[in-house]
């Protein structure tokens, strides 16, 4: 199965979008314009978090949510050094490893941005010893000579930076390699299931969206529950791939489908919801594999507000992801845009024990 033009066009446009968490108003705006040409109500919680709904004609309809977290991983500036370099505080989790030589992109208050890298040294001056440097003391370089120069172009502390990723399409649109697929795939499966409903009347009041700050702890993801109050709420996140060992039988396999996860740090799957959610992919015909995971998703802080909501997460996985580099599987893309459309589409709260 391929992308069409206007999928690619959109996985594009969402991923090369920076949004650190805390920084996540210009995806906020482009989905407002999105949501709105489709005729979508917005509503927005006070953290950042933007959801498009439509109310059913049903009187007293269940409430769903949908959410995908907008912010990707990234870094703010903690010191300005009289190099002209600046030292930073990680947003999220990176693996050291993963970053030295990175290009980088800076965006000051006033919306200028800047580009730059992460210092690195070559291998001869390593001789005894190692690179392993902490994040905190790595040197961000943007060819400025001087703390004045630093001023002069208006960076400051708390000045969010982003790695460059760029998009690309691999093996003839197979697979595709982006920055930030953690969680942009499942902000644009979000607008994939609008575009699919906006002329369609369901049962019950729809809620999509994006909630701020996941990957600092799942924070506009609680503020958004608390704000829409869902009777069932659904997480479209992005897992890592756990498959380069080539071993049968792994957990996350790039291309194998959507996860039925089952339990991870943060929460453990209501067994109702899975059960309904392995029957709807299985009569969609979708692909579907379980998945453990030692992290979390915005689903750990969802099901525990209010007085509980049921909850369930709809994942993919992805290779490298928290990098500026992760592969995503394009059947694995439109296998959960057709179970997810399926899934609302038949949505039977009495099956899910909601009533
Ligand atoms: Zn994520």
């Amino acid at each position: 199965m391929k992308l069409n033009n206007k999928q690619l066009k959109r996985l594009k446009t969402v991923t090369q979008i920076n949004a650190v968490s805390g920084d996540e108003h210009l995806l906020a705006n482009y989905l407002k314009n999105q949501y709105s040409e489709w005729g979508y109500q917005l509503v927005f919680d006070n953290l950042g978090s933007i959801f498009a709904y439509k109310k059913s004609k049903v009187t007293n309809a269940k409430k769903v949510m949908l959410v995908a977290h907008m912010d990707e991983v990234g870094f703010i500036v903690k010191e300005l050094l009289s190099n002209g370099c600046v030292k930073v505080h990680a947003l999220g989790g990176h693996n050291p490893a993963t970053l030295l030589s990175n290009r980088v992109i800076l965006t000051t208050r006033d919306n200028r941005s800047y580009y730059g890298t992460i210092n690195s040294l070559p291998p001869h001056l390593l001789r005894g010893k190692n690179d392993n440097v902490s994040i905190s003391e790595m040197i961000f370089d943007f060819g400025f000579t001087n703390i004045d120069e630093l001023k002069k172009h208006g960076i400051n502390i708390g000045d969010p930076i982003v790695c460059e990723g760029p998009f690309e399409v691999l093996n003839e649109g197979k697979r595709l390699l982006a920055k930030a697929f953690d969680d942009r795939i499942g902000i644009a499966l979000g607008l994939e299931i609008l575009e699919y409903f906006k002329d369609r009347d369901l049962p019950f009041d729809l809620y999509v969206g994006g909630s701020v700050q996941e990957e600092v702890g799942c924070r506009g993801a609680l503020t958004s529950a608390h704000l829409i109050k869902p009777d069932l709420a659904i997480v479209v996140d992005c897992s890592p791939a756990k498959d380069m060992a080539g071993n049968d039988g792994e957990l996350g396999v790039l291309g194998k489908g959507v996860l039925v996860r089952v339990v991870d740090a943060t929460m453990i799957a209501f067994k109702d919801l899975i059960n309904y959610q392995i029957e709807t992919l299985k009569k969609a015909k979708v692909p579907y594999q379980y998945y453990i995971s030692p992290g979390g998703t915005d689903a750990g802080s969802i099901h525990k507000s209010i007085d509980g909501i049921k909850t369930l997460t709809y994942c993919l996985v992805a290779r490298s992801i928290h990098t500026a580099s992760t592969i995503i599987d394009t059947d694995d893309y439109l296998n959960a845009r057709r179970g997810m459309i399926y899934l609302l589409k038949h949505l039977d709260f009495k099956k899910i024990g909601i009533e």
